[in-house]
This record gives C-alpha cells, sequence and structure tokens, in this order.
C-alpha cells in the first residue's frame, strides 16, 4: 500500500497492480467450477438450482461473461443475461425477493445498492476484478482529496466504497455522453480505474483529466499484431472492440463498444465474421443473435504474450453450477453492504440513471434512497 506522505500523483499509484498470485489464486477456484462432471452430476445441479430459485422466489441475472451454462439457466428460469447495470435494472424491476447475481463482486454490490430490501446472493462473493482491486478506497480518497477542484468520475466497475466517493458513476455505454455533458460545464475530471477506457474517452472529448492507472487483466492482453494476423486470414472480418482494451487495438478496431453494443454490432452490421477483443463468455449472446455468422477469438497473442488463455476472466471463471447450487442452498455468499455506504453510492449511480433517462440512454433504474 501507499504511505500517505509518498502520495504525491499517479505514478506512484501504479504500484498496485495485481499480483500473478491473486490471479492464479482464482483460476484455481474457477477450475473447480468447470472440473470435470460426475456422471449424473451437471443435470442433478440444474434440477436443484430450477428448484431453489422457486421455493426461495429468487430469481437468476446472469452477466455475459459467465459460462454458456449459467447464462442458459438464466434464460430458462425466467431470469436474465446482460451487462452490469442491465442486470441491474432487471433485478430492480423483477418482484423476486431473492437476487442471484452470477457475475463480479462490484455486480452483486451494485444490485444490494439499488435493491436494498432484496436478498442479493452470489455463487461466490470473492469473485473480484482487477479494475477494482487495483482502485482501494482510502488510497483513492486521498487522491481525490488531494485534487479537490476535480469531479470525480468512476467506472461501475469499482467497489461500493469507491462508489460512494464518486460524483458520477458510469459504465462503458455511457460513459462518453456523461463525460461531453461534464466537459461542456468546463469541468475538471479525476478518472477511475480504467486507464484505457478513460484515455479513450479523453481523446474523444478533449476534456481535462487525471487517469487512474488500472486495468482490465483480460482486456489488456489483447495485441493489435496478433489482430492484424488474424485479420489476414479473414480479411472481411469486422474488428470488435471493448474500450477497455490499449489504444492500439481500440485503432485497429471497425466497432467500439460496450458488450451491449457488441452484441448488437453482431446483429446489425453486414459482416459474416468477427473477431471479437473481449471476454469469450460475451459469444454466447452473440451466437443468438447472429446465428448464421462465425466468431473468432482476438488472440491475447502476439509478439509479447505470456499465456495462452489470458482472455478469459478468472474471477467471471469462478461462477459455476456447484457454488450456484450451494449459495442457494447455504445464503453463505450473501452480499451486505454498510447501510451508511450504500447510501452514498446510490447518490452517483442514480445521477447515472437520472441521465440516461433524460438523455433517452436506455437505462431506467429506479433507486432507493
Ligand atoms: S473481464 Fe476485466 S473488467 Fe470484467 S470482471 Fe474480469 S477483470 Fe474485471
Amino acid at each position: 500500500m501507499i504511505a500517505k506522505n509518498r502520495l504525491r500523483g499517479l505514478e506512484q499509484i501504479g504500484a498496485l497492480t495485481v499480483s500473478e498470485g491473486l490471479i492464479k489464486e482464482a483460476q484455481a477456484a474457477a477450475a473447480r467450477q468447470t472440473s470435470e462432471y460426475a456422471p449424473g452430476e451437471r443435470a442433478a445441479l440444474i434440477s436443484q438450482i430450477k428448484s431453489l430459485l422457486q421455493k426461495q422466489n429468487a430469481v437468476l441475472v446472469a452477466h455475459y461473461y459467465t459460462s454458456p451454462d449459467l447464462q442458459q439457466l438464466a434464460e430458462e428460469t425466467g431470469g436474465h443475461v446482460a451487462d452490469s447495470l442491465e442486470m441491474a435494472r432487471f433485478g430492480n424491476e423483477h418482484p423476486a425477493t431473492t437476487l442471484v447475481v452470477a457475475g463480479v463482486r462490484f455486480m452483486g454490490e451494485t444490485a444490494k445498492i439499488l435493491n436494498p430490501e432484496k436478498r442479493v446472493l452470489m455463487p461466490d462473493n470473492q469473485a473480484t476484478c482487477s479494475l477494482d482491486l487495483e482502485c482501494p478506497v482510502d488510497v483513492f480518497s486521498e487522491f481525490c482529496d488531494a485534487h479537490p477542484d476535480h469531479t470525480v468520475v468512476v467506472y461501475a466497475n469499482t467497489s461500493a466504497d469507491v462508489k460512494a466517493r464518486a460524483d458520477w458513476v458510469v459504465t462503458s455505454g455511457i460513459a462518453l455522453p456523461i463525460v461531453k455533458h461534464l466537459a461542456k460545464q468546463k469541468k475538471k475530471i479525476i478518472w477511475a480505474p480504467d486507464k484505457h477506457l478513460g484515455s479513450y474517452v479523453q481523446n474523444i472529448t478533449g476534456v481535462d483529466m487525471l487517469i487512474w492507472p488500472g486495468s482490465c487483466v483480460v482486456h489488456e492482453k489483447f495485441k493489435a499484431k496478433g489482430i492484424e494476423g488474424l485479420k489476414d486470414q479473414y480479411p472481411h472480418a469486422a474488428v470488435l472492440v471493448h474500450p477497455e482494451s490499449p489504444a492500439e487495438v481500440i485503432e485497429i478496431a471497425d466497432v467500439v463498444g460496450s458488450t451491449t453494443a457488441l452484441i448488437q454490432a453482431c446483429r446489425n452490421l453486414t459482416a459474416k465474421e468477427f473477431i471479437v477483443a473481449t471476454e469469450p463468455g460475451i459469444f454466447y449472446k452473440m451466437k443468438q443473435a447472429a446465428p448464421d455468422k462465425i466468431f473468432l477469438e482476438a488472440p491475447t497473442g502476439g509478439v509479447s504474450a505470456t499465456c495462452e488463455s489470458c482472455m478469459r476472466c478468472p474471477w467471471m471463471g469462478m461462477n459455476g453450477l456447484r457454488n450456484l447450487a450451494r449459495t442457494l442452498e447455504t445464503g453463505k455468499d450473501e452480499i451486505v453492504v454498510e447501510e451508511a455506504v450504500r447510501k452514498k453510492a446510490l447518490i452517483p449511480l442514480q445521477r447515472m440513471m437520472d441521465f440516461a433517462r433524460e438523455h433517452n440512454i436506455g437505462m431506467k433504474v429506479k433507486g432507493n434512497a
């Protein structure tokens, strides 16, 4: 951790990068969920989960990056598969008294912030995100305190505590319009935690921005060279890129957008082949949206690659049928957010929702102050 008297600039905060050890731990936990099923185990788990969801008046909401099994189960049981904000919106409007969030912890926390009267469970509430880990609230608050003339804008991939310190929360789908809105008011911005998304937004808006040096361990690994190599083999493929990717990858994209925007692009573009630079869990929904098209994983290979499978999010992989059944049985992985923090975090979240509604950007969540 960075000592208080050393916190002078963003360059020192770079030391907060998530360790290989933490990533390996998450990969090991993910492997326990996906290790081979005993004969009949998978079917028995699915049947047990369906019955428990019904008995407990619970609904399953799954992120696009979770396994096909979980996405299919959410759809078959009247739940929903979506990005983080749409997951929260669905949970907010659904009459179930328990929300089961298959995703990572900040998604469970967002669901709880917006739905304090509901029980929020996760298959594993230790499933986190490198962006969240790289933005600890104590260091971040100190940095904000040192720049009191800046408006604090944080990405949804942050803890409830960090959201509580922010003026605005944004998702990748709404970041640009909100920052353009702030730029018109001549605001200076602290942006956290994703440096690539921050630079992308800064390049387009030209806003005066201090950018926190966090990154997503998945999107950070995509390489322009690898994608260009694949493009040589599939010259007519459209390149779809999430803006958490490095600038060199964004530069060669045909479409840059949120998970929802990338799925829509598969449906709307005339291309028959797509090179996709985001977590491959999204292929489940892309194939549904455009069943006749071909989807190719953008390589994380290239000259300096250190692993073959780093495009799979280790924390998303911690969600499986085994721990989903367990959390419904035991309630062990419930999400709890301290009420004082929840109330503070709701303010910037609600601000984003209100902005989206006023500008018709496609979110409609009612909060509970
Ligand atoms: S894919 Fe990246 S941003 Fe998404 S949860 Fe995993 S580490 Fe976080």
